[in-house]
């Protein structure tokens, strides 16, 4: 392997470590903890380990940690009036409605019901508009957060680079692109009409995947030298009954050419979670009129 390996994990842990530091900070000045709601509708298993684990890291970083499930035949109407309660309620500062929804509730509706100032998922369309005019005050998707911080760990300036975000979801993708432009970087967005994607990835300097097929990006694809961020979570047959997780880019393969690489799992993953922390941190800091931790 001649790529070096970006390691999620390492930078996640070292990121939680300072944002449990600054909750420290944040309770002495303020007297309370940030607190972060989380709501799962229904028993979808994985959404349930996703929304125990943050749970479980939020109170991990000194913050409050509340949840409520739901049970998956809630109404809108019933959920809408949840959210509306942990807007008024003064001791959250984060809400998280865990995606996706049943199909009898308008997801976007109740994404557009989040006070902006608590969407720490940043989905919220005035989020998604502040970030895509630049504002400061933005509050960013976790994930597409998380690569970046990963990426200019690896590289602190980013300007000039040709960049190509595979993925044009309002989650991963699209975000993405809006940060990698406020990074100087000349950004290509492909999806699945993409003409030519082979041609369109080998001549980016970086490559962010984010599109939920096994092992898309081949070898070849890439760049020699090019910084890979794989977002992709996938489960594929390793044979006598078993699974593994693999990303959207042929590890093995990709990591021959590439200068930098995330793995799958123990890449983007835990980053998610410790930006998940860190927007919590920020809005309660907003919310508080406390001084916002720099560098996070
Ligand atoms: P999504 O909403 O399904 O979007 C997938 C994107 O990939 C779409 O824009 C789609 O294009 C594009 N696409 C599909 N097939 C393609 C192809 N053959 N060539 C080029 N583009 C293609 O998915 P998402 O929510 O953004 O998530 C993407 C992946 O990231 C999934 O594996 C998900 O599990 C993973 N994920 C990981 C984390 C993490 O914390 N690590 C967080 C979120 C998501 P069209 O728009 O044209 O359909």
């Amino acid at each position: 392997m001649a790529a070096r390996l970006i390691d999620g994990r390492a930078a996640a842990l070292e990121l939680r470590s300072r944002i449990a530091h600054e909750v420290a900070t944040f309770r002495a000045a303020t007297g309370r903890a940030p607190g972060l709601a989380t709501v799962l509708v229904g028993e979808d298993p994985a959404s349930a380990v996703y929304v125990r684990s943050k749970g479980k890291a939020t109170r991990e970083a000194g913050m409050e940690s509340v949840s409520h499930n739901l049970s998956a035949d809630v109404s809108e109407a019933e959920l809408l009036a949840l959210v509306g309660q942990l807007n008024r309620d003064t001791g959250i500062d984060g809400i998280l409605v865990q995606l996706p929804l049943p199909t009898h509730i308008d997801s976007a509706k109740v994404i557009a019901a989040i006070d902006p100032a608590k969407d720490v998922d940043g989905f919220h369309p005035i989020n998604a508009g502040k970030l895509a005019t630049g504002a400061a005050d933005a509050l960013v998707p976790c994930t597409p957060l998380g690569c970046l911080h990963l990426l200019k760990r690896e590289m602190p300036s980013l300007a000039g680079l040709d960049a190509v975000v595979i993925g044009r979801s309002n989650i991963v993708g699209k975000p993405m692109a809006m940060l990698l432009l406020g990074e100087s970087c000349t950004v290509t967005i492909a999806h699945s009409r993409t003409r030519d994607l082979p041609g369109v990835v080998r001549r980016a300097d970086i490559v962010i995947a984010a599109v939920g097929r096994a092992e898309m990006v081949r070898g070849d694809w890439v760049k020699p030298g090019a910084i890979l961020i794989d977002v992709g979570i996938n489960r594929i047959d390793a044979g006598e009954g078993k699974t593994r997780l693999v990303g959207d880019i042929a590890f093995a393969e990709a990591s021959e050419i590439a200068g930098a690489i995330t793995p799958v799992p123990g890449g983007v993953g835990p980053m998610t979670i410790a930006m998940l922390l860190r927007n919590t941190l920020v809005a309660a800091c907003r919310r508080a009129g406390q001084e916002e931790p720099g560098g996070l």
